[in-house]
């Protein structure tokens, strides 16, 4: 097994199918298909899930409306889809768990950190709705904090895209895939992978993202299986080299 404990990031738009709004049930009952492969492997799974295709908090503003509370609607969206995710993984005999960032007792636990652990180690799929729960943030950035706290070996970012290109493959025909980039290198190409705030916290904490296809059947148990799948983005390219010797003695330790 190459992973111990994965998070999977799935936007909302993707849900959407071929529809212009909300879930496509088809579609839904795809990813809940490859997220049960990919737990039966004995990996741990953790899920999260935008709300783009139902409300997103910058087009509030757009209607003349209160961002924040736009962001919040943008959470609850993602709760939506959470519980959609959540049912149709149960229809498949799958056990999870579903955990809000933002308290609604009724359908969802809060989320706290040793419980989601707890759920993880029992092997059950733990689902994170609304974001971290606060507004002028994405799900990207709920996913790169909650991928961090749990400890999880790295972040999927399951797109309709097979990975990280030199342009927009959808524009560009000449564009190239990379099969690994650095975080530097994203950054000085001005590639476009996850908003800053959610890449900056991967940066910081050395966790690797890959971005890959999800939509492609199978993709996400061969990544599992170590198969180069996507693109993977990490610290360094060069292999790790010792440290050379400074000369200096480490600094007593001052009391
Ligand atoms: N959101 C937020 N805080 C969070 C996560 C999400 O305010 O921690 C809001 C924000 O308005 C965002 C919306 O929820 O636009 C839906 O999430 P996102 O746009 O990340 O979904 P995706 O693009 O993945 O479908």
């Amino acid at each position: 097994m190459k992973y111990t404990r994965i998070l999977l990031k799935l936007s909302g738009e993707a849900l959407m199918g071929n529809q212009q709004y909300g879930i496509d049930a088809e579609r839904l009952m795809q990813y809940a298909e490859e997220i049960k492969a990919a737990a039966a492997t004995g990996t741990q799974v953790a899920v999260v899930i935008g709300g783009g295709n139902i409300f997103r908090g910058v087009q509030a503003e757009a209607f003349g409306l209160d961002r924040v509370q736009g962001d919040y609607m943008g959470m609850l969206a993602t709760v939506i889809n959470s519980m959609a995710l959540q049912s149709a993984l149960e229809k498949l005999n799958v056990n999870t768990r579903l955990l809000s960032g933002v308290t609604i007792q009724r359908v969802c636990e809060p989320y706290i950190r040793r419980r989601a652990l707890r759920h993880l180690e029992k092997g059950r799929v733990v689902i994170f709705g609304a974001g971290i729960g606060s507004p002028y943030f994405t799900t990207d950035s709920a996913a790169s904090l909650r991928a961090i706290e749990i400890e999880a070996d790295v972040v999927l970012k399951g797109t309709r895209v097979d990975g990280i290109y030199t342009a927009d493959p959808e524009k560009d025909p000449s564009a190239v895939r990379y099969p690994e980039i650095t975080f530097d290198e994203v950054m000085a190409k001005n590639l476009n992978v996850m908003d800053m705030t959610a890449f900056t916290l991967c940066k910081e904490n050395n966790l690797p993202i890959i971005v890959f296809d999800m939509n492609k059947h199978g993709n996400l148990q061969r990544l599992l299986a170590g198969e180069t799948v996507g693109t993977l983005v990490k610290i360094n390219n060069a292999p790790a080299q010792a440290p050379e010797p400074s000369g200096l003695q480490p600094a007593a330790h001052k009391a």
